[in-house]
């Protein structure tokens, strides 16, 4: 008998069979999950570091650059965030920072530990950071050495323009940071054509792979600037100068243990979205929100982020005066197995956010989640007519169709 045994009834574990339309992880496609089970191999065996070089090249597209320095860090979007900050931003630094929602302020509390000084631009929740404030702050902090925002803030549904942002720093010499967690794979991230230095992203979101990886990007501005560093950088692990013995070097070193089958699966799903075409994928993410929106607003909801800043991938939603905000996401997940997102912050209880991101940006599931939500709403007394959502949802798109069959015809 050993005492510290647990419990003999503990079985193997089998998850539900769930529909994800939260703000991630997403569905994953079954290909990837069959390459993930995959045999182990050595991060070092020659097979691997061919795959390795594929996934870079892989990764290239998504991004649209030729970054020479695009891999996978090993751990979730926040480890990409940190690894950008550890490695650009230095003690007494000065880092414009844009927070209109729950990322940019974790970008905020980084710049803060890694000894530098936040100058913070604050912008209303769902609203996209003003670029107009963001040339105030740095006319009035002209040594300020880095520009970080969101591109997609997930916490709001919120899109803000990185390509002038970016423009904006760059004509007062700063670099740029961009969380692209959200925004890789739904909507247009161009590395190259916006010129950014430095952008991660996460695995589980449109890219809907597993969680634990973090796709990173940075540009040869960004890779001097860490290079002409004097002081040594704070963290180990998070090293740039030392990670590009495994990643970046023609002789590959021992870093440290690379998740290998999480990177084996990685690369089915950007071989997927590689076989759909990356203006497809997006273009299907615009489709599917702009039906899904229409469900939703022919249920009287109201989305909380202006026309033309709303996100296709993270559609964000104002739950209606006296209703229990988590006790229709409880019924959904309870009775359809659907998954939605619940408002973070100043939002708690207040927004729902449906995702369609990746994999789980589907028709089908589009479908499921109006039928799902309207027989809720419906059940808690609300005046919404069962059926009506997926009506709104069937017009859009057979308008889109037709748009489409139109515009086939003049081609
Ligand atoms: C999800 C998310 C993160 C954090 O990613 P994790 O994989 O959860 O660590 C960072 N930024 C944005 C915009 C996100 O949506």
């Amino acid at each position: 008998m050993n005492e510290y045994a647990p419990d003999k009834r503990i079985q193997s574990f089998h998850p539900p069979q769930r529909t994800l339309m939260g703000p991630g992880p997403t569905e994953i496609h079954p290909r990837v999950l069959t390459t993930m089970s995959q045999p182990a191999i050595g991060y070092l065996d020659p097979v691997f570091v061919e795959m390795m070089e594929e996934l870079k090249s892989l990764l290239g597209y998504v991004y649209q650059t030729r970054n020479p320095l695009t891999f996978p860090l090993s751990g979730p979007g926040s480890v990409g965030m940190e690894y950008c900050f550890v490695n650009l931003v230095a003690p007494g630094d000065k880092v414009v920072v844009c927070r209109n929602g729950v990322f940019g302020g974790r970008m905020v509390e980084n710049v803060q530990r890694m000894g530098g000084e936040p100058i913070v631009v604050e912008e209303a929740w769902g609203s996209p950071v003003e670029p107009q404030k963001v040339e105030d702050a740095l006319r009035k902090h002209p040594d300020a050495k880095v520009v970080a925002f969101v591109h997609a803030e997930t916490s709001t549904g919120c899109a803000s323009d990185a390509r002038t942002l970016t423009g904006i720093a760059h004509d007062h010499d700063a670099l740029v940071i961009v969380d692209a967690v959200t925004s890789l794979g739904g909507i247009p991230v161009h590395v190259d054509g916006w010129d950014v230095d430095a952008i991660y992203s996460g695995s589980q979101k449109c890219l809907s792979c597993t969680p634990g990886l973090s796709p990173v990007s940075f540009s040869e501005r960004a890779v001097e600037r860490v290079g002409r560093r004097s002081d040594k950088i704070h963290s180990w692990f998070m090293d740039m100068n030392l990670l590009l013995g495994y990643w970046g070097a023609s002789q590959r070193t021992y870093h440290h243990t690379a998740p290998t089958n999480s990177l084996f699966a990685l690369h089915e799903a950007l071989l997927l979205i590689r076989e759909e075409g990356l203006e497809d994928c997006w273009a299907r993410h615009r489709r599917h929100h702009v039906a899904l929106k229409a469900g939703l607003e022919s249920m009287g909801l109201e989305f909380l982020v202006a026309e033309g800043h709303q996100l296709p991938q993270m559609n964000a939603v104002i739950c209606p005066e006296g209703v229990d905000e988590a006790a229709v996401r409880r019924q959904l997940l309870e009775e359809f197995n659907l998954e939605i997102g619940a408002g973070l912050g100043p939002l708690k209880g207040k927004i729902w956010r449906f995702g369609l991101m990746g994999y789980s940006c589907r028709p089908e599931n589009v479908m499921l989640c109006l039928a799902a939500l309207g027989s809720v709403l419906s059940d808690m007394g609300l005046p919404v007519h069962v059926g009506e959502a997926e009506a709104a949802a069937h017009g859009a798109y057979a308008e889109m169709h037709a748009d489409y069959a139109e515009r086939r015809k003049r081609a």
